[in-house]
């Protein structure tokens, strides 16, 4: 399926979600919890014989030994838990159509064991390969600055003694055999090292997501018990005429007839929205798309973007000429690539676009530019939106994109992700500072008004990340206050499995770095009362939130923040309506309600009325 049904059932706190967006009317409950799990116990049942071939998200970012924030423990991988013959994962139509020709040319399922993007459990390692114990491997240095050489995973230094002047150095090489790639396969710790030690998990983590270039990645191992589970590296990017094909199938664009006439949340969403591209190279820590879809860029070719436009206009009922979306994981990666293949296949960077855009990348929105302007002008077509969310670091290198997006593509107001305001939480999640989204917002705001047009940015931010401290969210809460942002939606982090910050969650160590046991250790927001606080933080506008908001700041040293001036961040009084004989220590993070200032009551004030409306 399109989501792991961990994620579709249950919100970042862990509560069970009233509704599904996946299934006719909303309805929750429809489908098992880990139903990937569940329907292959099903079907082993009845079809012992049959082969058992899994895919899709779930099975995809489960497919080594995983944190489960669930259950709150590291689980198997999925090929174990359902005894699968075979796992594919990120998009794998060539795997697939590969299995389908070699299972009806009568090979046995367990004798296709190369195909690129599978998975599948072995005993021991086949003959021929050379096997490097991951421990060994990892010494690739910081990824906090960007290698000036794409390929120097170490600083180039002088050797001990070595003159860095003028004079002639005589250098000794030492003619390494290196093992042919192909042939190597890395061992990662076992499940059972993984789920016992943090540091080796987080080590997992690091070196798994160094394996994903398609260009360089070798293949993966992991021992659960006597039993291997083997990783072939990723499929191979799709061009872009094998991309058309894919989207140019005969899709019905209807839900299932079955469904009838009710409401299909999902489908609502995207029957008047078209993808252009799919894969990501922003590498955020908290997304799983990287460790699905991959880094490079795979973008279809504007006449099949076009001809699926015009299917929509002619065949799709109740069209009435707005185009909902024309984007991807990110609005504006299309056709965006490293400048030299060479380069590209063997980069080791997790992201082209952090800690700063890359040298080699090129940020020419020409050809999107050219895609939005001859859309908007098919025939039939009234406006064409964009609602996949903008990487706004990239955009505003290309200003007559923005120019194009601002006057022509936004319905009002346009929604972007800077995540945070902080250095600290923003170096965790690998986004960029806020001086690019001031850079932006400067554009943004020129080119509306060029347009004559009243349109706002709504930023996104996400509370509970971790490397976030209190304090850092409170920042965060004068920034928005700063700027008259009161936001009606917050995201609170959600570990999913694989996600490298899912490994911070977890572990409290760094896997952007090296791990060591002493390497940099990463703190985490991991109790009920103190994911509260952030979120609270996040609406500090919220009347509801003030009590736990005034005990925070008072407990933080802030109290300087309480009162009704401009300045401050919540007012002295309380609304009525939200006075309810609250316990005011309910909600507190426990360190904080050990202090002594929480003893006393709050203070009561009738209410005033606020000088300044919020703006959003
Ligand atoms: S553009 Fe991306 S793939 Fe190319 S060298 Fe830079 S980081 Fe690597």
């Amino acid at each position: 399926g399109n989501m792991d049904s961990m994620v579709n059932h249950y919100t970042s706190d862990r509560k069970r979600r009233s509704d599904d967006a996946y299934t006719p009317d909303a309805k929750s409950g429809k489908r098992p919890d880990r139903a990937v799990s569940v329907y292959c116990k099903k079907l082993r049942e009845h079809w012992a014989d049959v082969p058992l071939v899994i895919g899709g998200i779930e099975a995809s970012l489960r497919r080594i030994a995983h944190y489960d924030y669930w259950s709150e423990d590291v689980h198997r991988s999925i090929v174990c838990e359902t005894e699968a013959d075979l796992l594919f994962f990120g998009n794998a139509e060539r795997g697939i159509v590969e299995l389908a020709h070699r299972l009806a040319r009568g090979e046995a399922i367990h004798d296709i064991q190369d195909i690129r993007g599978s998975g599948f459990l072995r005993e021991g390692v086949a003959e021929g390969w050379t096997v490097l114990d991951s421990t060994k491997l990892d010494t690739p240095g910081s990824l906090a600055k960007r290698p000036v050489n794409p390929y120097a995973m170490e600083t180039e230094r002088p050797c001990v003694g070595e003159n860095t002047g003028a004079g002639k150095v005589v250098r000794m090489h030492v003619r390494r055999m290196t093992p042919d790639r192909d042939r190597t396969v890395i061992r990662l710790p076992s499940f059972e090292q993984v789920k016992s030690n943090k540091a080796l998990y987080a080590h997992a983590s690091r070196v798994f997501h160094l394996e994903t270039n398609p260009g360089n990645a070798r293949a993966l191992v992991q021992q659960h018990g006597k039993r291997n589970v083997w990783l072939n590296p990723p499929p191979v990017p799709l061009e872009a005429g094998e991309l058309d094909k894919l989207y140019e199938l005969p899709y019905t664009r209807q839900p299932h007839p079955s469904y009838g006439n009710a409401k299909n949340p999902a489908w609502e969403m995207i029957r008047f929205s078209v993808n252009i591209m799919r894969g990501c190279f922003g590498g955020c820590t908290f997304c799983s798309i990287t460790e699905h879809e991959g880094r490079i860029i795979q973008s279809r070719s504007e006449e099949s973007i076009v001809r699926e436009v015009e299917t929509i206009r002619d065949t799709v009922p109740g069209f009435t000429g707005n185009i909902s979306d024309l984007g991807g994981p990110t609005a504006n990666m299309y056709r965006l690539k490293c400048k030299d293949p060479k380069i590209e296949s063997s980069c080791r960077r997790l992201s082209c676009v952090y800690p700063g855009i890359c040298s080699n990348l090129n940020t020419s929105h020409a050809d999107l530019t050219k895609l939005y302007r001859r859309v908007r002008n098919i025939s039939g077509i009234k406006r064409v939106f964009i609602a996949s969310g903008l990487r706004y670091d990239i955009a505003v290198e290309d200003p007559e994109y923005v120019k194009e997006l601002v006057t022509h593509h936004v319905g009002g107001y346009l929604k972007i992700a800077p995540e945070h305001t902080e250095s600290g939480p923003l170096s965790k999640m690998m986004k960029p500072g806020m001086g690019t989204y001031e850079r932006f917002r400067a554009l943004f705001e020129k080119c509306s008004k060029e347009a004559g047009k009243e349109q706002y940015l709504i930023p996104y931010f996400i509370s509970a990340h971790p490397g976030t401290t209190d304090e850092d969210m409170l920042q965060l809460a004068l920034w928005l206050k700063r700027h008259n942002f009161r936001l009606d939606q917050v995201q609170a982090f959600l570990p999913t499995p694989l996600a490298i910050a899912s490994a911070m969650y977890h572990t409290g160590k760094n896997p952007l770095r090296k791990v060591t046991k002493t390497s940099e250790d990463v703190a985490s927001v991991k109790t009920p009362q103190q994911r509260r606080l952030h979120k609270a933080l996040l609406r500090y506008h919220d009347p509801s939130n003030w009590p736990l908001l005034r005990e925070a700041l008072k407990a933080m040293g802030k109290a300087h923040l309480i009162g009704n001036g401009e300045k401050h961040l919540v007012p002295t009084w309380q609304p009525k309506s939200t006075q309810r004989g609250r316990n005011p220590k309910r909600g507190l993070p426990k360190a904080m309600n050990q202090t002594k200032s929480f003893a006393r009551p709050a203070r009561k004030h009738k209410p005033q009325k606020r000088k300044n409306p919020a703006r959003v």
